[in-house]
């Protein structure tokens, strides 16, 4: 597993988009790239790819 801090690579790639970031590891990643999204409920959840933590958990529309 290898974690690179690329602050320039990230700012290149453009705060724009909606952004998620993981409080329990740190995982940052826009919001419809990366993130586990867990279908088996009935709330809309992302859970994250580094951690497994719930990162959005909220009631579908
Ligand atoms: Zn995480």
């Amino acid at each position: 597993m290898t974690l690179e801090a690329s602050p320039a690579r990230a700012a290149a790639d453009g705060r724009t988009k909606r952004t998620l970031f993981c409080p329990t590891c740190g995982h940052e990643s826009a919001m419809d790239d990366g993130w586990i999204d867990d279908d088996g409920t009935e709330r809309r959840r992302l859970l994250c790819p580094g951690c497994g933590d719930t990162v959005v958990d909220r009631p579908r529309p």
